[in-house]
């Protein structure tokens, strides 16, 4: 079926291909601003496609395969990256794994970075989680969430079609430069406790699935905080993006007694500005980038957004549930917590990666 619509398409498209040589492909530009992914922002690494074109218009090549070549080894070749696999499972009905010499086409035009089709408009789900503890729900606290529960949401995701984003596509969206996936969701991990090492970790590599950790700096080395040993082992992982959730976690819209004007703008840029400057001085050399910021609580004011634009920081999660669709203002990032007494269906019902053009 594939292979004859296949066939009418490069007739219609390449027509004049079989007696003049194909024009070269025309390959999409790899802007300077793309986004900067760090180490958790990179794929594992994969051949590339050893393939030849077989044709190319500006919108489209057609691509046949060599043996052993991936989707996402020519999404590397051809957009860029690996991460852009999507898109040519997209343009070829569902296409996840190829057959040497059988055509494939490959979008090398980019998608309108919005998300918006006939279905509606496309909104990313931010989850965001806490602390894990062995076993399965409900469990003593809200707050925690059982890694037997935690693995059933993977599960539910992956079978759905989700893919888990990486920081760096999530601010391209919002940012409007890149298209994600139509069903895209960002996993996140606020404060920075050890049980997210010990519990949730292992689950995120079983599923090759990467997450967000927002850290304060000052739960590292606590009794139950992470390490800064468990914290180089998440950077090396490809898997975990480390970010910043203040120092001290303390409630940064409210000014302290007595703290007066001066005191609270000065403090509140000292707990935007410690833990950038203490992750990147500690695993810096592990590519880790700070550039997000998960207000403690999700509570934000004029000033904190103020002090968070000066710091430079792209994007400000709060804790105000819905999806994110393209035009979300990216220091007010909404995000959905997943609490551990929770069933399947909640989560389910939780996860929203549409919404209808109609409705705002
Ligand atoms: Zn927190």
């Amino acid at each position: 079926m594939r292979s004859l619509w296949m066939a009418a398409w490069v007739v219609a498209g390449l027509s004049g291909c079989a007696s003049a040589p194909p024009p070269p492909p025309v390959l999409p530009p790899i802007s300077a601003d793309a986004p900067q992914l760090g180490p958790a922002g990179l794929p594992p690494a994969g051949p590339q496609a050893q393939g030849r074109v077989g044709g190319a218009n500006k919108d489209w090549l057609v691509y046949l395969p060599a043996a052993g070549d991936s989707v996402e080894g020519v999404a590397q070749r051809f957009l860029g990256s690996p991460l852009k696999a999507w898109q040519l499972t997209q343009a070829n009905a569902g296409l996840t794994t190829l057959e040497a010499g059988r055509a494939v086409r490959v979008p090398i035009s980019p998608p309108p970075p919005w998300g918006v089709s006939l279905d509606g408009l496309q909104t990313v789900p931010v989850l965001c989680y806490h602390r894990f503890t062995p076993g399965k729900g409900p469990t003593r606290s809200k707050m925690i969430l059982a890694a037997d529960d935690f693995e059933a949401q993977l599960k539910w995701l992956q079978r759905e079609g989700y893919r888990a984003l990486r920081t760096g596509e999530f601010q391209a969206f919002i940012e409007g430069r890149e298209a994600l996936p139509p069903r895209s969701v960002l996993l996140t991990v606020d404060d920075g406790f050890a049980s997210f090492f010990e519990h949730a970790f292992p689950l995120l590599k079983k599923y090759q699935m990467p997450a967000t950790l927002f850290i304060y700096t000052d739960v590292i080395g606590i009794a139950s905080g992470l390490s800064w040993s468990q914290l180089r082992e998440l950077a090396k992982s490809g898997l975990v993006d480390i970010q910043a959730h203040s120092r001290t976690h303390r409630n940064l819209s409210e000014m302290q007694p007595g703290e007066g004007d001066a005191q609270y703008r000065r403090n509140l840029a000292q707990e935007l500005r410690h833990p950038r400057a203490e992750l990147e001085r500690q695993l810096g050399m592990l590519g880790v980038k700070v550039q997000h910021f998960a207000y403690p609580y999700g509570a934000s004011n004029d000033k904190v957004l103020e002090a968070l634009n000066a710091e430079g920081y792209a994007l400000g999660f709060t804790v105000r549930a819905g999806g994110n669709a393209f035009y979300e203002q990216p220091q007010l990032i909404h995000r959905t917590m997943i609490y551990g007494d929770q069933t399947l269906d909640d989560f389910a019902g939780r996860v929203q990666s549409q919404r209808p053009l109609n409705r705002p």
